[in-house]
């Protein structure tokens, strides 16, 4: 028999249909009921396509209306005083979304993924009350229709690493209150049937762990495997690999342990142990993280790897991770080009891949019916085809990008910055802003028009054009130093450049849950990258033409560029970065040549790239910080470089930040005051900075009054030759009723701190 099994499945619907009935009841259109309907149907399609694909292991509780941590504090009855006296649907949405007298909880990123999921909010005076009604209701709605799923759970010990202490203290101080409910839950779920398998995820094993949360593993699933004989219980983790907790782990009485092969290397150094302790590995060995197909030759000889160590029996082979990080079918890819969409795999696609490994690697080739046989060597094609491909192997590109030697610009920051404000004198506190203005509903509009083909060229470059001017004479009048402008032909910063660099691809349909309803579209890089002309020059230029003051270019980073895109995995993700980045050095010396003085490279997604292991930031700092200074490695001295980053916490990562040698960084710092920027102070950083000075995710106009105040505060950190003054992030998700009297009032604002200097 072949074994074969799911981590979990993305919930959100081909059609985004979850999306839709849910914003459709948030804006009261339709009753909860409806909610409940489509819920019902997605589950059931969910199901059944991963049964018709042959998959064993099919999981419940992986269905979420929100998000599987928020159904997690649910589940525990961890629900915050501000919202205790709601219930059911109401309760659960003004968690995630507040309501008119209570403050959202927090959301943040799912480890190194684009997921998002709510944070807990704990404290000693919580009284945890099992809330165990959606994980049995699941599991019965499958049961009906004659499946009997693996329960899928969220570990004690990764849903405590994930949460905070309202009450100050340290979440894992809580253990003890909280494993009672999993050990009741346990019992209740080992009454439902004979012999129920359960999956709980402890992706935070796959962390630098400190002793203090590896020591609570043995004693938490010694107490959880002995609950009922009636249970087998696997613990889950991926995106990286977990060798410290899995020691520990196999010493408990679970069933097994599920490993990602893919994104964790170092997993497969544990096998002696899992071998000898006699637990089931699921072994992940199909992607969940990325949209290419499964090289089924490459993967038997993994999985024979494996199974040299650890005996066949032991071994079920799986998604390397929840198939929530891929989009759901290719079927409704109609406009990609027939070659590349041969080399896609989206979550219905991989079930099959999924099914036809483990029938390969357990069966034997001799024993696939005519239809497997046929897809495995559609596989071997497909594969055999991208290795070799034109439209993905640029020699010349690749001849270029290796011999490139321009590694960073010339001069040293001290003198290129002498040069800069002498030719390019702006004042001090000069002001600025970080690229984007409103996104009217008429941009957006002309935008789809255009792409539609709806409306010719000329008119769309008009509308545009109109567009910039506006925001030209807007910021003059305001009397912001440094322009922008207003990036109104820009759908997003990375798709904008993706859909003008050879080797990059784009889906209909590819939506990948990013929280809640809301759903991203990632672009995806299948071959060498190149630049086969500006980008974004006639823009600038034009912009600049209608201004005596400087027009800031405006590009997005590399690194930035990679991170939010599927990026091919048959290269390297550095060696992917660099080509992009010698792209972009091309980019920024046409803008220069075309009499561009001052360029953004914005880096929005540089932290965001981290890996999760420290051993290995090292090396991604290297070539994240090389790329960077290639890209801008073609600018001359006079040329002034700035970057942008979305947050604020730099302590960790400041010397790489000023590694990265760029004369200007904008930075988000509005909600911090000051403190977080003291690090800047502390480690002597000496290039030029500019922390935002207002919120732009509100909608709330700050005062003069509040923004003298806030520059005041940076004044205590840095000296004014060194500051620059901006919002805190591009502008573009604001309306101009906000926008426009909170720039006009952050000018005041300068020219008011100015005065006082003097
Ligand atoms: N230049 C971009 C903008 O202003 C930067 C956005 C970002 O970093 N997220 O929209
Ligand atoms: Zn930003």
């Amino acid at each position: 028999m072949s074994k074969n099994y799911i981590v979990g499945f993305p919930r959100i619907g081909e059609q985004r249909e979850l999306k839709k009935v849910l914003e459709s009841f948030w804006a009261n259109k339709c009753p909860f009921r409806e909610v409940n309907k489509v819920a019902g149907e997605l589950k059931k399609r969910h199901w059944l396509q991963q049964k018709n694909a042959g998959i064993e292991y099919i999981s419940s509780n992986d269905f979420s209306l929100y998000d599987n941590m928020l159904d997690t504090i649910v589940l525990l009855g961890a629900i915050p005083k501000r919202f205790q006296y709601l219930k059911d649907e109401e309760l659960y949405f003004s968690m995630a979304r507040g309501n008119r007298s209570s403050v959202a909880m927090e959301m943040t990123k799912w480890f190194n993924t684009n997921y998002h999921y709510i944070v807990p909010e704990l404290s000693l005076n919580d009284n945890y009350i099992l809330n165990s009604k959606k994980i049995i209701k699941e599991y019965k709605e499958a049961k009906a229709l004659g499946i009997k799923t693996k329960i899928n759970l969220i570990g004690p010990i990764t849903f405590l690493a994930l949460s905070k202490r309202i009450d100050r203290g340290d979440t894992f101080g809580l253990v003890n209150k909280i494993l009672p409910i999993y050990e009741e839950l346990l019992n209740e779920i080992a009454q439902l049937d004979e012999n129920i398998t359960v999956q709980i995820d402890e992706p935070v094993f796959v962390k630098d762990n400190e002793p203090k949360v590896l020591s609570l593993i043995k004693s938490t699933y010694d107490r959880l495997s002995t609950v009922s004989a009636n249970l087998k219980i696997i613990v889950t983790t991926y995106f990286e690999h977990s060798n410290e907790a899995t020691k520990i782990l196999i010493e408990t009485p679970i069933w097994g342990v599920g490993l990602d092969f893919l994104h964790g290397d170092e997993n497969i150094n544990l096998l002696d142990e899992i071998a000898n302790s006699g637990k089931k590995l699921i072994a992940g060995v199909v992607d969940g993280r990325n949209i290419w197909k499964n090289d089924i030759e490459q993967t038997i000889k993994l999985l024979e790897s494996i199974s040299s160590v650890v005996s066949k029996d032991n071994i079920i082979i799986s998604s390397s991770c929840s198939l929530l990080h891929t989009p759901f079918t290719l079927q409704y890819e109609e406009k990609l080009d027939a070659e590349i969409k041969n080399w896609l795999s989206y979550s219905y696609e991989k079930l099959d891949e999924i099914s036809l490994v483990s029938k390969v690697f357990f069966e034997g080739l001799n024993s696939l019916n005519v239809e497997d046989k046929k897809d495995y060597e559609d596989n071997i094609a497909a594969n055999h085809s991208r290795k070799n491909s034109s439209l993905i192997h640029n020699k010349e590109v690749q001849n270029r990008v290796q011999n490139h030697s321009k590694l960073q610009r010339d001069g040293l920051y001290e003198d290129r910055i002498k040069i800069q404000k002498e030719l390019l004198q702006y004042k001090d506190l000069a002001t600025t802003t970080i690229g984007s203005f409103p996104q009217t509903q008429e941009v957006r509009k002309g935008r789809r028009e255009f792409k539609n083909n709806q409306i010719r060229y000329e008119d769309y470059e008009k509308q545009m054009k109109q567009y910039i001017d506006d925001c030209i004479v807007f910021q003059e009048d305001c009397g912001l130093e440094v322009l922008v402008h207003g990036e109104p032909e820009r759908n997003d910063m990375v798709e904008y450049f993706g859909e003008q660099l050879q080797g990059y691809g784009f889906s209909q349909n590819g939506w990948v849950q990013s929280y809640g309803s809301r759903c991203v579209k990632p672009p995806f890089i299948y071959g060498d990258i190149s630049r086969p002309k500006p980008m974004t020059i006639d823009w600038i230029t034009y912009a600049q033409s209608k201004t005596k003051n400087i027009m800031k270019g405006m590009l997005t980073g590399p690194v930035t560029i990679l991170n939010w895109s599927f990026v091919r995995d048959d290269k390297p993700r550095d060696e992917v970065s660099k080509q992009i980045a010698v792209a972009l050095s091309d980019e920024i010396d046409d803008l220069q040549n075309a009499g561009i003085k001052i360029i953004q490279v914005d880096e929005a997604a540089f932290k965001e790239g981290y890996p999760l292991r420290k051993q290995k930031i090292k090396i991604y700092e290297e070539w994240a910080v090389r790329d960077f200074k290639i890209s801008v490695s073609s600018a001359k001295k006079e040329t002034q470089i700035h970057t942008h980053m979305c947050y604020s916490e730099f302590n960790d990562i400041i010397k790489t930040i000023e590694d990265m040698d760029a004369d200007v960084i904008s930075i988000e710092t509005a909600r911090s005051g000051n403190e977080l920027l003291k690090v800047f102070k502390e480690v002597g950083y000496k290039q030029e900075v500019g922390p935002g000075i207002y919120d732009i995710h509100s909608p709330r106009i700050p005062s003069v009054e509040e923004m003298v105040n806030q520059i005041k505060l940076l004044l205590e950190v840095l000296p004014k030759e060194q500051l620059w003054i901006n919002p805190d992030c591009g502008l573009k998700t604001r309306k101009w009723e906000e926008v426009k009297p909170s720039l006009e009032n952050m000018v005041k604002a300068v020219e008011i701190v100015r005065e006082e200097l003097k």
